[in-house]
């Protein structure tokens, strides 16, 4: 049995065409927003052809379910989100959604049902764009967060979650139990592009540390104060940059850290910056070097003030631990892809996505099929269609051994 590759691209460009901007060659479907409605609307209605009954559940989940033979056997639930960032590409979080939609119409055509159900889900939010948290829908879905929190959070012009939901006709009562999970997705990174390999099987995601601090020295004329004798912020802050560099690279094994703000002050060409906030984001995979990494960090943060003689402040602004899939789900892909004749090879995802939340109450798997260049969340993110139709196969296979 295999999908149809040109079915799956047409719903795709046609999903993609939903929110489409002409003059970026983008599309934005914000959360919530009438453009995600109007994908919304059509996932449904694409829903409903299949014979799918759709359930909206508390925060504007999308699950569509085909009944199996047999009610005792929990659901296998394939999916992903159809919100987008600003001017997104067409796959990422699409891709995931319509390729569940798509392993659903290849068993419609060919007239088989399995013993468990089949679901294919569309979690709300999952970008954070317009609202934080992201990763919302499967946030809820996980029961990590309490709703009431979940729909009083606001956009920027102070609109709530739960008035967009009532609003667009999103906020239901309906949910589904799942018995194991499996997100295709698109890599949002170069590894599968740049070595030519066509499947990726997700082992997990990385965990993720994110700090905020500033340094405090003394702000002075940049002409009559003798360099020996000043307090600089901002130098202090370049060493902790590096230093954070070089602690990524002597940890390894895919260590990254990145200082991407950095504000001095006053930010006046001639006055030395007597005060500096800056933010680290520190990621690994392996959870024993992901605590060493932490602690490391806050020591840096702390020793490159001290050297020059500055104050500082800071904080753990975010925190999510490694998450590792199930083995068995792991090893299930890897033989459906070998089955298939692709070539595939482990990864650990560099990005978030709803299947770390999924992952901790039922087995979790994902899918990765290769990104044009590594580029994503721009008009310019893209994937071969043989590519999505290899991953969508691997997906389609490997749901066949679940049900
Ligand atoms: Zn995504």
């Amino acid at each position: 049995m295999r999908i149809n590759g040109e079915r799956l691209i047409s719903s795709i460009r046609a999903m993609g065409s939903v929110g489409f901007n002409p003059e970026t060659g983008g599309r934005t479907r914000l959360a919530l927003t009438d453009e995600d409605k109007a994908g919304r609307d059509l996932l449904c209605r694409w829903m409903r052809d299949e014979g799918l009954e759709v359930k909206i559940d508390e925060i504007g989940n999308i699950f569509g379910i085909r009944e199996g033979s047999d009610p005792s056997e929990l659901p296998v639930m394939m999916g992903s989100h159809i919100d987008t960032v600003r001017d997104a590409g067409m796959f990422d979080g699409v891709y995931g959604v319509l390729g569940g939609l798509e392993v659903i119409r290849t068993l419609n055509e060919n007239e088989v049902t399995p013993k468990s159900s089949l679901v294919v889900a569309a979690f709300t939010n999952e970008e954070g764009a317009r609202f934080q948290p992201d990763m919302m829908g499967s946030l809820y879905y996980a029961r990590k967060v309490e709703l009431g929190e979940l729909l009083s959070s606001r956009d920027d012009s102070g609109i709530t979650v739960g008035e967009e939901l009532d609003r667009i006709g999103y906020g239901g009562a309906y949910s589904t139990p799942v018995g194991c999970y499996l997100e295709l997705h698109v890599e949002q990174g170069p590894r599968l592009h740049a070595e030519g390999v066509s499947i990726g099987i997700v082992e997990g995601v990385q965990g993720l540390a994110w700090w905020t601090g500033e340094y405090y020295g003394e702000s002075n004329h940049a002409g009559s104060t003798p360099m020996e004798m000043r307090k600089d912020t901002l130098l202090a802050v370049a060493e902790l940059a590096l230093e954070a560099e070089k602690l990524a690279l002597s940890l390894g094994r895919g260590s990254v850290a990145t200082m991407g703000r950095i504000a001095p002050r006053p930010d006046i060409i001639n006055i030395v910056p007597g005060k500096c906030s800056f933010t680290l984001d520190f990621r690994q995979f392996d959870g024993e070097l992901f605590e060493e990494g932490k602690r490391e960090v806050e020591k840096l943060i702390v020793s490159c003030a001290a050297r020059r003689g500055l104050k500082y402040c800071f904080k753990k602004a975010a925190e999510a631990a490694p998450v590792i899939f199930d083995r068995g789900m792991v090893e299930l892909v890897g033989s459906r892809a070998a089955f298939l004749g692709l070539d595939s090879m482990k990864m650990i995802s560099g990005a978030s996505h709803d299947a770390q939340f999924l992952s901790s109450f039922c087995p979790t798997v994902m899918i990765f099929v290769p990104s044009v260049g590594g580029r994503s969340h721009c008009p310019e993110e893209w994937t071969d269609v043989k590519d999505l139709e290899n991953g969508c196969n691997v997906l389609l296979h490997s749901v066949l051994e679940l049900v």
